[in-house]
């Protein structure tokens, strides 16, 4: 039997969010993120004309994208892609040139006051423990799902094959793994 590969994915639900913001603190404590920075924010959407408005929470971050801008543009590969499909950042090869974060067209990096270039994780750190990432852990109303979406068994694949989604700006060609459940 052929070993699947890993690819790592989040489903957030709309639905469930009440944009508390529990998952921009806990990120924020769990990394250390600078005051004043974020790798976590919501956003609260509301569609369409009066009467018939919809309204959307989204906790967004990284989307850690299977076609990433942000690598491609990277001069020094201090932005790469490990297994399971996590882009990450080597602070030590960043220069803090900002050639990612003008390519990202989710603005989801920021310049770290020390100079490098810092942005949502998928907390790997916690996923190799075997641990669910912090911002999942603390929502909630279990909006925040993340997995392995190649794992039909996996919780964000069967969300993902029962729930109509979209991604954010799929124009961009950039194939999200972060995926909005409607
Ligand atoms: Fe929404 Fe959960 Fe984040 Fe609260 S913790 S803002 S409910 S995703
Ligand atoms: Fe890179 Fe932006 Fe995609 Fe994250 S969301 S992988 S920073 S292009
Ligand atoms: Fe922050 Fe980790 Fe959630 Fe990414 S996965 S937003 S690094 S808590």
């Amino acid at each position: 039997m052929s070993a699947r590969p890993i690819r790592y994915a989040m489903a957030v639900d709309t639905k469930q969010c009440v944009a508390c913001k529990a998952c921009v603190l806990a990120c924020q404590a769990e990394n250390n993120v600078p005051e004043g920075f974020c790798r976590d924010w919501i956003v609260e959407e509301v569609r369409g004309e009066f009467p018939n408005l919809s309204a959307e929470n989204r906790s967004e971050r990284c989307n850690h994208c299977t076609n990433a801008p942000c690598v491609t543009s990277c001069p020094t590969g201090a932005s790469w892609i490990i297994e399971g499909g996590i882009v990450l950042v080597t602070k030590d090869k960043c220069t803090g040139c900002k050639a990612c974060v003008a390519s990202c067209p989710y603005d989801a990096r920021y310049v770290h006051p020390e100079g490098y270039v810092d942005k949502c994780t998928f907390c790997v750190h916690r996923v190799q423990e075997g641990k669910q990432p912090a911002c999942v852990e603390i929502c909630p109303t279990e909006t925040l799902h993340f997995g392995d979406r190649n794992d039909p068994e996996s919780l964000v694949a069967r969300l993902l094959s029962k729930r109509e989604h979209h991604v954010l700006h799929p124009e961009a060609g950039t194939e999200p793994n972060v995926f909005f459940l409607k």
